[in-house]
C-alpha cells in the first residue's frame, strides 16, 4: 500500500547492484531510519534490487515504487531518467537494460585500454572488484579502484582529472536514445523523470529542446529537489516544470554515506504548488 499523501517521499537512491555501497536492504532500512514514508531504490540500469527493496521497505512498513536510473544519450550528451512505478517483470523494458549492461562491459573494457595508453595498467580488473553486481559496471567502480592504487586522492578528483570528457580514461558511449527510455518505462507501465537535470553541460536552449522532446515523447516529471541541486536549480526547474505543465520529483540520489550529496530523504520540500510525481505512480 502506498500512502495517501506522503510527506518525505526520496525517488532516488542506489544500492551495491549498481554502484552504491549498501544492500538493498540496508538503503531500505536507511531510508525508513531517516524517515522516508516513500521510496524508489532507482539502481543504474538493473532491476536486480527491487525484489529485495520491496520485501524490507514492506516489512517495515514503507511505501516502496520500483524505479531505475536509465543510461541515454541526447544529441551527444549523456543523461540519465529515472522511470518509476513499471513491472518490473516486463520484457520489453528487461531486454531493453540487458542491452545497456552489456553496452557498458564494452565500454569498461575501452576505458580502460585508455588507461593503459598512459601506463595505468589492469584497472578494467580491478574496477571489478568494486563492483557489487559483476554484470553493472560503472565509471564509480573505476574512480574507487584508482583512489585505491594513489592515482588521486579521492574520487572526485578522479572524475575531474581522468574520468570526464576529453581526460584520459573517458571515452565515448552509446546509450540509448531518449525515445527508448521513455518507450520501455511506459510500456512497463511507469513514469519517466528527468534526472539531476542541474548537472548535465548543456546551454539553456538545449535543455529547452531536450525538454520539448521529452514532453512531445511523453515523459512526465523532472527531479526539481536532488541531491546536486542547488537552491537556484531549484527555482529554475520549478519554472520549467511550470512551463511543460510536468510533475515533479525529489530524490537523494544516495550511494552510500560517504559518496553522497545528501542522505537518504534529508531533503528540502517541494516549491508547493508543483504536482508531485507520486500522484502519478499506481
Ligand atoms: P557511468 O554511469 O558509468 O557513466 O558512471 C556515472 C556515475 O559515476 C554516476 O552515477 C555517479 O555515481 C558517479 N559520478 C559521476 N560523476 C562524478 C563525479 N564528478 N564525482 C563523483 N562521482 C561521479
Ligand atoms: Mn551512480
Ligand atoms: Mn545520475
Ligand atoms: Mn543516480
Amino acid at each position: 500500500m502506498l500512502p495517501v499523501n506522503p510527506t518525505n517521499f526520496d525517488f532516488h537512491s542506489h544500492s551495491a547492484v549498481s554502484d552504491g555501497f549498501l544492500a538493498p536492504e540496508q538503503v531500505a532500512r536507511r531510508a525508513a531510519g531517516n524517515g522516508v514514508d516513500l521510496w524508489a531504490l532507482t539502481d543504474h540500469d538493473d532491476l536486480g534490487g527491487l525484489d529485495e527493496a520491496k520485501r524490507i521497505a514492506t516489512e517495515l512498513g514503507m511505501g516502496f515504487v520500483p524505479g531505475v536510473e536509465i543510461s541515454i544519450e541526447w544529441k551527444s550528451v549523456p543523461i540519465h531518467v529515472v522511470g518509476l512505478g513499471f513491472d518490473p517483470s516486463h520484457p520489453v523494458l528487461c531486454e531493453g537494460l540487458e542491452n545497456l549492461r552489456q553496452g557498458r562491459i564494452e565500454r569498461a573494457q575501452r576505458m580502460s585500454d585508455a588507461l593503459a595508453a598512459i601506463q595505468i595498467h589492469g584497472v578494467f580488473e580491478g574496477a571489478k572488484r568494486y563492483a557489487g553486481n559483476p554484470n553493472l559496471i560503472s565509471r564509480a567502480h573505476f574512480a574507487r579502484y584508482l583512489v585505491e592504487i594513489g592515482i588521486a586522492k579521492d574520487v572526485p578528483t578522479v572524475f575531474q582529472h581522468y574520468l570526464t570528457p576529453g581526460k584520459p580514461g573517458y571515452v565515448d558511449h552509446r546509450w540509448a536514445t531518449l525515445e527508448d527510455a521513455v518507450n520501455w518505462i511506459t510500456a512497463a507501465g511507469g513514469v519517466v523523470v528527468v534526472a539531476h537535470p542541474g548537472r548535465y553541460k548543456m546551454s539553456g536552449g538545449d535543455m529547452r529542446r531536450f525538454l520539448d522532446d521529452f514532453k512531445d515523447l511523453g515523459g512526465h516529471g523532472i527531479e526539481v529537489v536532488c541531491g546536486s541541486h542547488s537552491s537556484d536549480h531549484v527555482l529554475h526547474f520549478a519554472r520549467l516544470v511550470r512551463h511543460y505543465a510536468l510533475h515533479a520529483s525529489r530524490g537523494s540520489d544516495f550511494h552510500g554515506p560517504e559518496e553522497s550529496y545528501v542522505d537518504l530523504g534529508r531533503l528540502p520540500q517541494l516549491p508547493e504548488d508543483l504536482k508531485p510525481i507520486w500522484r502519478l505512480v499506481k
